[in-house]
């Protein structure tokens, strides 16, 4: 007890991957004491193919820093083609340069390996992340936690946090708590809430002749699509597959490389590009791996000194690339509460009560958002991969024709919405049409984000009526029927 009392106040943080990481910087720049405890042998030899940083959340790892180190592995994306199955462009948009104008930032994409080898490698104390710790167990002290791992060892601390992503031991223990102190707190249904009904062949591929840069690429197909994006030094592809049935936790499956090599057969012949088949990316991949697209948001996100942060709370798929900026929000969020309890109480050292209360906030202030951005990446796979008629319909006589201006005025809603540290400044950068709101200075969005003056004429009357009326439908049906 008296040791607990003289210790300032001590995070655990369960799992070093994204939402871990990400936590050691912004508790550091808190002046908060940690620990993150990351299962792996090598916090930076993980696997996976690419992350898309979404402008709200290039503001949060701009004001940690990072954002230059970022930038330099990558070029600005710029144009997104979908496809049609035969390969066909159905449409091409600047929605990339669209979210731009709208926000400042650049739409970059680097490898997800590269970018948690940033965060790991701009740590101010690396000595902070412990490898081979599993986080086994979780106890209560005196005014804190114990968490016990898989090495025998133990830490304590006054909370834990639940950074160990989509299929969470922190989650799972904070469940078996919950439920001995109030049975019905943890229904089944939340238990098995979390269900995948696609998988995904990922990986990432060397920059392909003949394939544009900075462009995305999306082809439709009758229950799957496919997905290239190209960056400066490397082609980044996923293939999103409706499963025959839906899987719902604790079932898992776990893909052998066999079986990934098998499912990518299936594939190989398909256009990904003018003149590019699956093929070449599978062929000379650097890496592929083929993952189970586990999607869920939980109601419980914390009990007594635990809570949740990132995949463990909220999973999307990356359709969109929304899912880790979404975890870099909740970060910015959790770590803003925290400190403002931290600096309010005292002792510095928030109690029970406070620290449920703080945790209430937290949930309050990122749930809805979440869901909503859950929402989003739902519906985009499932139209993607033409998932029943409606959205068969949708993927082929509505989303070719919405241009590239209407789908990021709809994004910027989702964008300028979005948290960010608040103890910490954002770098002086060039502004964008759409102010976030947490920094509203001048009109709303409506009025901000249309095109103005010399955009405005280029997106005349005419341009429009030549493209929905015209030349687009034609050229679309065309391709659709008779090719
Ligand atoms: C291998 C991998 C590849 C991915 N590839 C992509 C991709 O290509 N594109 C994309 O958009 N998203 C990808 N994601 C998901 C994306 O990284 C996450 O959605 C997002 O960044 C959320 O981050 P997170 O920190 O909550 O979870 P994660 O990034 O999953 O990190 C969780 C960390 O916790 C560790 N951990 C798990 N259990 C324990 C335990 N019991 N004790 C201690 N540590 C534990 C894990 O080893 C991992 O490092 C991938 C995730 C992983 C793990």
């Amino acid at each position: 007890m008296v040791e607990n009392d003289s210790r300032p106040f001590r995070v655990i943080v369960a799992g070093g991957g994204i939402a871990g990481l990400l936590m050691s910087h912004a508790l550091h720049r808190a002046g908060i004491d940690h620990v993150v405890l990351e299962s792996h042998s090598n916090v930076i030899a993980t696997g996976g193919a690419s992350f898309g940083f979404w402008p709200h959340a290039a503001r949060i790892v701009d004001q940690l820093g990072l954002w230059e180190k970022v930038q330099e592995l990558s070029i600005p994306m710029k144009t997104s083609h979908n496809r049609s199955p035969n390969g066909y462009t159905i449409s091409k948009t600047r929605l990339f340069e669209e979210v731009t104008s709208r926000h400042g930032y650049d739409f970059l994409v680097i490898e997800r390996q590269q970018f948690v080898k940033i965060l790991y490698d701009s740590l101010p104390d690396k000595t902070r992340v412990l490898e081979n710790k599993v986080v086994r167990d979780i106890e209560d002290i005196p005014d804190g936690v114990r968490v016990v791992l898989g090495d025998g060892s133990v830490e304590e601390g006054d909370i834990v946090v639940g950074c160990d992503g989509v299929n969470s031991a922190v989650r799972r223990l904070m469940w078996e708590r919950a439920k001995k102190n109030i049975p019905e707190c943890v229904s089944e249904a939340e238990e098995t809430s979390l269900t995948t009904e696609y998988s995904c062949l990922l990986g990432v591929a060397p920059p392909i002749p003949g394939m544009r840069k900075a462009n995305m690429t999306i082809t439709q197909h009758q229950g799957f699509s496919l997905m290239c994006t190209t960056q400066r030094d490397q082609t980044f592809f996923f293939v999103f597959i409706k499963l025959p049935k839906a899987i719902h936790w604790p079932d898992r499956k776990r893909y052998s490389a066999e079986e990934a090599e098998a499912e990518a057969a299936k594939y190989v012949d398909l256009p990904v590009a003018d003149g590019i088949r699956f093929g070449q990316l599978w062929k000379q991949r650097v890496r592929g791996h083929l993952y189970c697209l586990e999607e869920g948001i939980f109601k419980l996100w914390h009990h007594e000194r635990i809570v949740l942060v990132g995949d463990s709370a909220h999973k999307m798929t990356p359709t969109m690339a929304l899912g880790g900026s979404c975890t870099i929000e909740s970060v910015a969020v959790i770590v803003n509460e925290l400190r403002r309890e931290i600096l309010a109480t005292p002792s510095r050292k928030p109690g029970s009560a406070t620290i449920t209360t703080l945790f209430n906030r937290y949930q309050r202030k990122r749930e809805k958002r979440a869901k909503m951005i859950y929402n989003v990446t739902h519906e985009a796979t499932r139209v993607q991969a033409r998932d029943g008629l409606s959205r068969t319909l949708h993927a082929m006589f509505v989303a070719p024709f919405v241009s590239s201006q209407t789908i990021a005025d709809k994004f910027a809603l989702l964008v300028k919405g979005a948290a960010k540290f608040d103890f910490i400044p954002v770098p002086a950068r060039p502004k964008g049409t759409v102010d976030f709101a947490d920094e509203r200075s001048t009109e709303p969005l409506v009025a901000a984000s249309k095109p103005s003056g010399q955009q405005r004429s280029t997106t005349s009357i005419r341009a429009r009526i030549q493209l929905y009326f015209f030349y687009r439908p034609l050229r679309y049906l065309w391709r659709l029927f008779v090719s």
